[in-house]
Formats: structure tokens, sequence, C-alpha cells
């Protein structure tokens, strides 16, 4: 999804449930998809996450996620009272925290990523067809999970 939609799509959410006084950030975070900073009355989500999501209704979901724990006074997890909430704002009510989670690694040289399940695999050793196939933009792998096509990015260690 495009930097800008998310941006619109966020602040129209701000709007439909109350949170004027509330900004929207994008962040660096690998291992979270979205966060809600109560202190700074803040909502942030993952530029990863942006990056390789499937669907705008994704996007929109988590926002609402975030949105929940926003409306509830303080954090108080993903108890009872945050799925009543989420409930009443129709966001998909079971979702935890946990299953946001992206597992980035810093230490691979490349990252295979779903769009749907986050991080699904990493490779260790630089190889000429993966370089080709990030060059190209091309989707080797499927998921072991959902079957989609996955991207690569390059991880940490192919800096060094
Ligand atoms: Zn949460
Ligand atoms: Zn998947």
């Amino acid at each position: 999804m495009k930097k800008r939609e998310v941006i619109e799509l966020a602040h129209n959410l701000f709007l439909e449930h109350g949170l004027q006084n509330w900004k929207f950030k994008i962040y660096n975070r690998k291992r979270n998809f979205g966060t809600c900073f109560h202190s700074k009355q803040e909502i942030a989500l993952s530029k990863y996450f942006i990056k390789y999501v499937e669907s705008s209704e994704q996007v929109k979901q988590i926002l609402l996620h975030e949105i929940a724990h926003a409306l509830c006074d303080i954090d108080i997890g993903h108890g009872y009272e945050f799925k009543q909430k989420c409930m009443t704002i129709n966001c998909i009510e079971n979702m935890s925290s946990a299953s946001f989670t992206l597992f980035y690694s810093e230490e691979a040289v490349y990252n295979i990523i779903c769009p749907k399940c986050g991080v699904t695999g990493e490779l260790y050793k630089k190889i000429k067809r993966m370089e080709n196939a990030i060059q190209n933009n091309s989707k080797p792998f499927r998921c072991r999970k959902c079957r989609s096509e996955c991207s690569i990015e390059h991880g940490a260690k192919n800096d060094l």
C-alpha cells in the first residue's frame, strides 16, 4: 500500500472514532505491525508492514486494532475490555499483538517475506539468484503456510 494512502486512511479512521488529537506516524520497527503510544497520543505502523501487506483491508484492521487500544483509557492489553472495544468499532476481535509479529532476522542476508504472514524464511549466504530476484522484483518463493507469493528483501548482514 502507498504511504500516502495509509496516511489518508489513518486520518479518516481517527476522525471517525474521535481521535482528533492523535497523531499518526510510520516507524521503522520490524517486529510489530503497529503500536499505540498512549503517552504521546500517537499510533504508528511499521513501514515494512505497509510495504509488504497485500490488502488495504489488512492495514485497516491493524489501524482499528491500535485505535481500539487508544479508545481504552490505559493500556489494558488484549483482554475482555479490549475485545469489547474491538467489536464496537468492527475490528476483528480475536487478533492479539502476537499474531502481528514480524519475525524479521537481523542475521540474515535475505529475508523471505509473505504479505500475509510476515517474514517466513531467512537465507544466510549471498546467492546470485536472490540478487536477481530482488533486482527484478520477482517472487520465486511461496509461503509454506498460506501459499502466497513472497518477496525477498536484503537483511542486515547484506551490508557487511
Ligand atoms: Zn494490541
Ligand atoms: Zn503466508
